[in-house]
C-alpha cells in the first residue's frame, strides 16, 4: 500500500464512554471480520479484560476500507491501555499512530481520563477527531459537550462527529473523517530499518508475539534483526498483520503496523519503546525517549493455604511470561508463612493480577497492604530502595527518607467540591489548581502516592456518589518524616503490619490499627497487649482482656446443639490460625486489620 492510502489511529476515551462498541462499529461497518465471526469487544482479548473494560496490552486491528471517492485505504486502529497505570505504554503506541479519535460520551463529558489519554495524544502530535457518542440517548447533549471539549481540552470541536457506536449512526462520517482529517504516515523504504516495538505478548504456541510499527526501511522474514536497546538479535520467523486474527504476510514497509515472531524466549526480552532494526545495516539513531518501566507499588502475596505455594510460584512465573512490568521476589513472614514480594505499575495493575491468579489458577490468597517504593538516604551518603516496610534499616542509620508524589487531576459535580477538597487536604494533599467547567470542577493536587495507594479511590468515589473522575502521574521523590510503624502483639513485633507512615499521622494509624487488632484477635486464656510502635517508643496500646478458653461457657442452659456448633465453629476456625509466640491470631485478623477506612 502506498503511505498515501495508510491511516494509523488510536481511539481515546474515558472508561464507559464507548471506546470498544466504536471500534466494533468500524470493524463491522468495513466488513473486516465475517458476520457470524462477530463478537462483542472484538479488541478487548482476555476475559478479565472483557470483564472490567480495561486493556492491558496495546492490540491492533487492520482494515480495509474502500472511501466513498471510490479509494482503497488501509486503517491500522491500535487500542491503547486506557489506564495510568500504563501510561509509558500508551504514550508508546501513541507515537506508532499519527492520530486519534477523542471519544466523548455525549450525556457525560469530559472526564479524567479522556484529559490524560488526549494529552499524550497531543504529545505525540496527534492529529484529532472529535467524537461525541451515545446520541442515540436522551440525555445526549452535543453542544454542552462540545463547548466543554474547547473550554477543557481547547480544540475547535465544531467538526465533532455525532455518533452512536450502539445504532452504527455516523459510523461511515468517521471513516471518512480518519481518512481525510489524519495525515498519511511518512517514511523512507529504501533507509535502514527503522521500527518500533509497541507492545509484546505471549503465546503459548508461537512464543512471543511483537507489535511493530515500521517507521524507515523494510522488514521480510527471515531477516536478522537486533533489539537496540537490550541488543539482542534474532531472526525474523514470521510476519503478518491482525485483521485482527494473526495473517502472514509478506513484508511490512513504512507506516506499516504488524507482529513479527522471532523465536522469542519470553516478554521480558522485549522492551516496549525499543529500537528494531536490521543487524546487517543497522539504522544510527534509535528513536528517542525509550524509558523502561518501574514498578511503583509493592504488596506481599501468600497463599491462604501454604500447601499451595508451589501452584503460586507457577502461576506467578506464568503470569510473569506475558508481563514484563511485574515484578516478583520471594518472601517469608511470620504471619503468613511463605508467599512473594511483587511489584507493581500501580493499583488496577495489582488488581489484575491478583484476580487473575485467584481465577484463572483458583488460588485463595492474602494480599498484604500495598506500599509504595520509599527512597531511604543513608548516614553513610548511599541510598536504599524500600519495597517493604519490614526491611526499613535502624533510625539511628538513616539520615532521611524520600517519598513517590504525584499530580492528582480529579473532575467533579461543583455539589461535591467540598469533600473532595477535605479527603485531598486530608492525605496530605497540596493544591495546585482549581478551574470551573460548566457545572464542574477539575482541581490538581500534589498528594504523597502512599496516601493515594490505600483506599483513595474507593472514598473519592464514595464522597461523591460516584460522580468524580481520577486520573494521576507520578511527579518525582520529596522528602518528608517519614517513619515506621511497627505494631506488637504480646510484645512480639507483627511484621505483616509494618507500614511507612507520616510521623503526623503516626498516631492516628497506631490507634486505629490496635483498637481493629482488639476486636479481631479472639480472647485467650491471658491478658494480651497490642501495641503501636516508631522505633523503641509505644504511640498508641491496646489491652485484650483475658477469659476462659472454653466458649461454649457462653451458653447457658443445655441446649446441645448450639454447643456443638460452637465447638465445629472454634474447630475450624483453627485451621487458619497463625501463632505469635503464645497467641495465635486468625489470619482474617490480618486481612481486615489491613483494609485502611
Ligand atoms: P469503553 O470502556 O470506552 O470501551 O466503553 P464500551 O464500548 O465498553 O461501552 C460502555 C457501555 O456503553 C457499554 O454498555 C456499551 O454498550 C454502551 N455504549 C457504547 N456506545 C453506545 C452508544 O452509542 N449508545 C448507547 N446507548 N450505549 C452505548
Ligand atoms: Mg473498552
Amino acid at each position: 500500500t502506498p503511505l498515501s492510502h495508510i491511516r494509523n489511529f488510536s481511539i481515546v476515551a474515558h472508561i464507559d464512554h464507548g471506546k470498544s462498541t466504536l471500534a466494533d462499529r468500524l470493524i463491522q461497518m468495513t466488513d473486516t471480520v465475517a458476520e457470524r465471526d462477530m463478537k462483542e469487544q472484538l479488541l478487548d482479548a482476555m476475559d478479565i479484560e472483557r470483564e472490567r473494560g480495561i486493556t492491558i496490552k496495546a492490540n491492533t486491528v487492520r482494515i480495509d476500507y474502500t472511501a466513498e471517492n471510490g479509494e482503497q485505504y488501509v486503517l491500522n486502529l491500535i487500542d491503547t491501555p486506557g489506564h495510568v497505570d500504563f501510561a509509558y505504554e500508551v504514550s508508546r503506541s501513541m507515537r506508532a499512530v499519527e492520530g486519534s479519535l477523542l471519544v466523548v460520551d455525549s450525556t457525560q463529558g469530559v472526564e479524567a481520563q479522556t484529559l490524560a489519554n488526549v494529552y499524550q495524544a497531543i504529545e505525540a502530535d496527534h492529529e484529532l477527531i472529535p467524537v461525541l457518542n451515545k446520541i442515540d440517548l436522551p440525555a445526549s447533549d452535543l453542544d454542552r459537550v462540545a463547548e466543554q471539549i474547547e473550554d477543557v481540552i481547547g480544540i475547535d470541536a465544531s467538526g465533532a462527529i455525532p455518533v452512536s457506536a450502539k445504532t452504527g449512526q455516523g459510523i461511515r462520517e468517521t471513516l471518512e473523517a480518519i481518512v481525510h482529517h489524519l495525515p498519511a504516515p511518512t517514511g523512507d523504504a529504501s533507509a535502514p530499518l527503522k521500527a518500533m516495538l509497541v507492545d509484546s505478548k505471549y503465546d503459548p504456541y508461537l512464543g512471543v508475539v511483537v507489535l511493530v510499527r515500521i517507521m524507515d526501511g523494510v522488514m521480510k522474514k527471515g531477516d536478522k534483526i537486533r533489539m537496540m536497546q537490550t541488543g539482542a538479535t534474532y531472526g525474523i520467523d514470521r510476519i503478518g498483520v491482525f485483521r485482527p486474527e494473526m495473517t502472514v504476510v509478506d513484508e511490512l514497509g513504512p507506516g506499516e503496523i504488524g507482529f513479527i515472531t522471532a523465536s522469542i524466549k519470553q516478554v521480558r526480552d522485549t522492551r516496549v519503546g525499543d529500537t528494531i532494526t536490521h543487524e546487517k545495516r543497522p539504522c544510527e539513531t534509535p528513536l528517542p525517549g525509550f524509558k523502561p518501566s518501574v514498578p511503583v507499588v509493592f504488596c506481599g502475596l501468600f497463599p491462604v493455604d501454604s500447601a499451595e505455594f508451589e501452584s503460586l510460584r507457577d502461576a506467578i512465573e506464568k503470569l510473569a511470561l506475558n508481563d514484563a512490568s511485574f515484578s516478583f521476589e520471594m518472601e517469608s513472614s511470620a504471619a503468613l508463612g511463605f508467599g512473594f514480594r511483587c511489584g507493581f505499575l500501580g493499583l488496577l495493575h495489582l488488581e489484575v493480577i491478583r484476580d487473575r491468579i485467584e481465577r484463572e489458577y483458583d488460588i485463595d490468597l492474602i494480599t498484604t497492604a500495598p506500599s509504595v517504593v520509599y527512597h531511604v538516604y543513608m548516614k553513610d551518603g548511599s541510598m536504599q530502595e524500600l519495597h517493604n516496610p519490614a526491611d526499613m534499616p535502624d533510625l539511628t542509620y538513616v539520615d532521611h527518607v524520600e517519598e513517590p508524589r504525584i499530580k492528582a487531576t480529579i473532575l467533579v459535580p461543583d455539589e461535591y467540591l467540598g469533600d473532595v477538597l477535605k479527603l485531598c487536604q486530608d492525605r496530605r494533599g497540596i493544591q495546585m489548581d482549581l478551574t470551573y467547567a460548566g457545572a464542574r470542577a477539575m482541581v490538581v493536587y500534589d498528594l504523597p502516592l502512599n496516601e493515594v495507594v490505600f483506599d483513595f479511590y474507593d472514598r473519592l468515589k464514595s464522597v461523591t456518589k460516584g460522580y468524580a473522575s481520577f486520573d494521576y502521574e507520578i511527579t518525582g521523590y520529596r522528602q518528608d518524616n517519614l517513619v515506621k510503624m511497627q505494631v506488637l502483639v504480646n510484645d512480639e513485633p507483627v511484621d505483616a503490619l509494618s507500614m511507612m507512615v507520616h510521623r503526623d499521622r503516626a498516631e492516628m494509624r497506631g490507634r486505629a490499627m490496635c483498637e481493629k487488632l482488639k476486636e479481631l484477635i479472639p480472647r485467650h486464656m491471658f491478658k494480651i497487649p497490642i501495641q503501636a510502635a516508631i522505633g523503641g517508643k509505644v504511640i498508641a496500646r491496646e489491652t485484650l482482656s483475658a477469659m476462659r478458653k472454653d466458649v461454649t461457657a457462653k451458653c447457658y442452659g443445655g441446649d446441645v446443639t448450639r454447643k456443638k456448633k460452637l465447638l465445629e465453629k472454634q474447630k475450624a476456625g483453627k485451621k487458619k490460625m497463625r501463632q505469635f509466640g503464645k497467641v495465635e491470631i486468625p489470619q482474617q485478623a490480618f486481612i481486615s486489620a489491613l483494609k485502611m477506612d
